[in-house]
Parts: structure tokens; sequence; C-alpha cells
């Protein structure tokens, strides 16, 4: 059975939008493709329903992302108590580009589990494959507007963050709504698939780079720090590793994995870890970190709070073994 979408709330959130001539809309920094699209998507629609509306999407841009749509970078001096659109983070301090923005009020979007921003209107659902799929639903289920390029961008969100309908954050609600989509916008949606998987043969030795220097631990726990040289022996970026961290997810000798990559130019170590069971979040938030259950992140300065992480994941993964006994 499909959940009905509630529509009360997307109305709310409908209206709100309404009442403003101004809107910015902004995301988490580090962005992923869910990120970028669901900003650019709600900006476009918003302005295609309400054109004398003056609608932004900020945050630093990303060159492997243009294909997206373009960001904006609006004086804020010049904006007329604007309403403030959060999408895809739960923390203040993860949010990109509002730093001397005077907004009158929040509306948050999120399928993160809550943290302190807490919006007028807080749409907040942990079951949503992608903030995307949200935004999808939020144009389908009220009279913003919707057009080809706005489909698509929804269409590679919900595609890269629910790792092509595989990971456990897809439902029937996510194959509705995408259902829905491409009914009313008929795109091109197997062309799509290149500005998500086409990658330069480096990024491919890259893979077999990690592949072979994983350790895998005896509870299960893969990890492997990837230092500064590493990344330049493959032409790669610090953000690479966390792109590439889905593709692990079918592994059998696999339970938990986590890619520590050094980021000189911030002096720290960026985190991403996934799961195919534990619960992960709960040990990153010890961490400074966060995320969702399968799925979380954390920056790190010192090597040995790195490898206490180690431990606590590789703990949490004998646990799990042994509770399924
Ligand atoms: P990533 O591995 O970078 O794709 O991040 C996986 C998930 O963890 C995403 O939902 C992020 O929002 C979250 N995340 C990543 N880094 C951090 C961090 N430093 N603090 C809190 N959450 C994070």
């Amino acid at each position: 059975m499909i959940k009905i979408i509630n529509k009360t709330l997307l109305n709310k959130i409908y209206k709100e939008i309404k009442k403003y001539d101004d809107i910015v809309i902004a995301r988490h920094i580090g962005p992923d493709p869910d990120a970028i699209a669901s900003e650019i998507a709600l900006r476009d629609s918003i302005k295609l329903t309400f054109p004398k509306k003056h609608v932004y999407a900020v945050g630093a841009g990303v060159s492997k992302f243009k294909t997206y749509g373009n960001l904006d970078h609006p004086n804020y001096n010049d904006l007329h108590e604007p309403l403030l659109i959060v999408l895809d983070v739960p923390n203040y301090n993860r949010v990109d580009g509002i730093e001397n923005l005077n907004y009158k009020n929040i509306l948050k979007i999120d399928h993160h589990p809550k943290e302190d921003i807490k919006g007028i209107v807080d749409w907040c659902d942990e079951k949503k494959s992608s903030t995307c799929q949200m935004v999808a639903e939020l144009i389908l289920n009220t009279k913003l507007k919707l057009n080809t390029k706005i489909s698509e961008n929804l269409f590679l969100g919900i595609v890269s963050d629910s790792e092509r309908f595989s990971l456990k954050n897809t439902t029937i609600e996510t194959f509705d709504t995408v259902k829905k989509l491409l009914e009313k916008s008929k795109i091109d949606f197997t062309n799509l698939y290149d500005i998500l998987y086409t990658r330069p043969f480096s990024e491919y030795k890259f893979i077999a780079f990690i592949t072979n220097n994983l350790i895998i631990d005896e509870n299960k726990l893969g990890y492997i720090k990837i230092s500064n040289q590493n990344l330049k022996d493959y032409n790669v970026d610090t953000a690479t590793p966390s792109n590439l961290i889905n593709s692990y997810n079918f592994i059998d000798e696999l339970l938990v994995w986590i890619f520590i990559t050094e980021d000189v130019k911030n002096n720290q170590y960026k985190i991403s870890i996934r799961s195919r069971g534990p619960i992960i979040n709960k040990i990153a938030n010890k961490y400074n970190g966060g995320g969702h259950k399968y799925a979380s992140g954390a920056k790190l300065e010192k090597m040995e709070d790195v490898d206490n992480l180690i431990k606590d994941l590789s703990e949490a993964c004998k646990d799990y073994e042994n509770n399924k006994l």
C-alpha cells in the first residue's frame, strides 16, 4: 500500500512559499547530487510558478555538478525579509552560504534525523530516500509547476541518494514518485545515468586502489586511510572517496566500511561511513559527525580519534553479528 501523502503539510509549505517575495534556498556544505539537485529544482519550480519572486539557490559551486544548473550569488543586503528554505541538512553549522543572511523565517525539508534547525514548517522524514523525493512530492501535490529540467534534476537526486533504488531508504513511495515524474515530463531517464556514472578512467584506477588497500578486520569492518599523496597520484579530490563509497554496498565480507581521507587544506580527516546492518549515526555523533542510520560522516583532526572511531565501529559490527546468533 502506498502511504497517503500528507497534503495538509505540503499545502502549508506551499502557502508559506507563496507569502514571500524573496526566498533563499540553501543545503549542506560539501554537496552531493541530492543536495544540489533539490535546491536547483525547487528554485526553478518556484520561479516557474511565481515569475515575480526573487529566488536564489546558494552555496559553493562544484564544477562536476554544473550540469544540474547554476547557483546564485545574491547580495543579501538587497533582500527584504526573505524566507530561508533549508534542504537536506538538519544542523546550522553544516548549512552552506548563509553567513550574513538576515532571514525572516526558516522552512526545512530534510530526510536526516532532526538536529538543531527547527523550521516554522519543518518537514523532516527519515524514511524518504532523498530530499529530491520530498521536493518532487511537494511539487506533484501542490500548485508548484514542473518542467523537464526540474524533473531531470529530481530524478538524478533520487537515483543518486538511493544508489539506483538499491539502498534501504528506497520504498514503494519512491517508485510511485518517480513514476509520476516520468509520466508528467517524459524525461529521457536512461541517458541521464551518464551524468551520474560516467567518470574518467583515473577514477576507476582509484577504485582499484581502494579495493586493493581496504583492510577488512575479523568483525567485517573495512577501512582505508587515503593520504593526500594517494589523491594526487590518481588525480582525484577529497570529495571523490565519499562519491564512491556506496559502490562497496554488496560485498559479503563487509558489514561496515569507512573511508578516511586526508584533507590537507582544512587540516583534518574527512570520514565517510556506510553500513549494511549496524546503526552507525549514533557512533558518528560521538565524534561530532552525523548522518543517516546506514550512511554517516564526520570530520576529525586527530588520527587518534580516527583510530578510536574505527575501534567503535568494529565493536558495533561484533555486537551486530553476536545479536544475530
Ligand atoms: P558522505 O559520506 O559525505 O556522503 O555523508 C554521508 C551522510 O553523513 C550524509 O547524510 C551527510 O549529511 C552526513 N555527514 C557527512 N559528514 C558529516 C559531518 N561532518 N557532520 C554531520 N553529518 C555528516
